[in-house]
């Protein structure tokens, strides 16, 4: 990224009190009004070329920790359906289902819908709602997404539609609602560059290829875009290279939070390996200033806490 110097900021040129342009016959020339413009101008320059002090500003407010979980994304989640066909091993609504007994390690492939949730009706929230937060869009619950999808939509929420996208449930979604495209947000996870680490990590969700094929075409065809990392499953530099000029909005990095002991080798050492603390300080240090990055609050806590050492 390109850098400013400090001081050539019009925010921080201020601030300390350095030189505002008073030498400066030609910004002395303009007339007020034309004056304002121009500066305005250089703050949006600014945003793009940042001066050191701009950066640190910057970074300073990604680590705030604005809830945890979904919280950090949305105010309220929308689920219509009990198990997840993708069956990922570190999901972590699986492992809750079967913590409290609502479901199997079976059962949890098979989806089933929950119709009542399919069938009420959904009003006006307060705040941007996730959908869904406890499965996935698949091709065999589709209708009733789309059914519930529009509406949530009718009824004018703000919607962050999070997915491993699978291309004929994208597409679809995007013809039906292209109206509503002002409201919506895709946050597609991608985890990986690498199919491989996908192949054992998520073995019933759609290729790496297909994923990013989708958030191409939604970012061409003038949705918001986002990408959710998270959990990394390999070192997340080679996929935001690859993917993060698609991202409209941002490119979240999150690190896995339970590994079972009982994921074989050579996976379970490699994930180990990538979530240290010494890695995720040095994965901060090499992502913090690319931009639309951000930093979910597994991050967010280890970097804080090496403030604080
Ligand atoms: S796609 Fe999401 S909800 Fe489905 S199994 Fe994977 S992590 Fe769980």
């Amino acid at each position: 990224m390109n850098k400013i110097k400090k001081g050539s900021c019009p925010e921080h040129t201020q601030k300390n009190g350095a030189s505002t342009g008073k030498d400066d016959n030609s910004t002395q020339k303009l007339p007020s009004e034309t004056k304002t413009d121009f500066s305005r101008l250089l703050v949006i320059d600014c945003e793009a070329d940042k001066c050191d002090e701009c950066e640190k500003k910057e970074n300073y407010e990604k680590l705030k920790i604005k809830g945890t979980g979904t919280k950090e994304w949305a105010d309220s989640n929308v689920n219509i359906a009990y198990g997840c066909s993708h069956d990922c091993k570190y999901c972590y609504a699986k492992k809750m289902a079967i913590r409290f007994k609502r479901e199997t390690e079976r059962s949890w492939k098979t989806m089933r819908i929950n119709k009542k949730a399919v069938q009420k009706g959904y009003r006006k929230r307060k705040g941007r709602i996730m959908f869904p937060s406890s499965h996935d869009i698949t091709t065999e619950i589709l209708d009733e997404c789309i059914i519930v999808l529009k509406k949530i939509l009718e009824a004018e929420n703000e919607v962050l539609i999070t997915t491993k996208p699978n291309l004929d449930c994208i597409r679809r979604i995007m013809n039906e609602f292209k109206e509503y495209k002002h409201l919506i947000q895709f946050r597609f996870t991608i985890t990986t560059n690498m199919q491989l680490f996908a192949d054992f990590w998520e073995q019933g969700a759609p290729s790496i290829s297909d994923r990013s094929y989708a958030i191409l075409l939604a970012q061409k065809r003038g949705f918001k875009t986002s990408i959710s990392c998270e959990p990394y499953l390999s070192d997340p530099m080679p996929l935001y290279e690859l993917l993060g000029k698609y991202c409209t909005e941002s490119f979240w990095i999150g690190k896995m939070n339970y590994i079972s002991r009982s994921i074989p080798q050579p996976f379970q050492s490699i994930i180990r390996n990538i979530t240290t603390k010494e890695y995720i300080l040095d994965l901060y240090d090499r992502m913090k200033n690319l931009p639309k990055i951000r930093w979910k609050d597994s991050i967010k806590e280890i970097i804080k806490g090496r403030k604080k050492d």
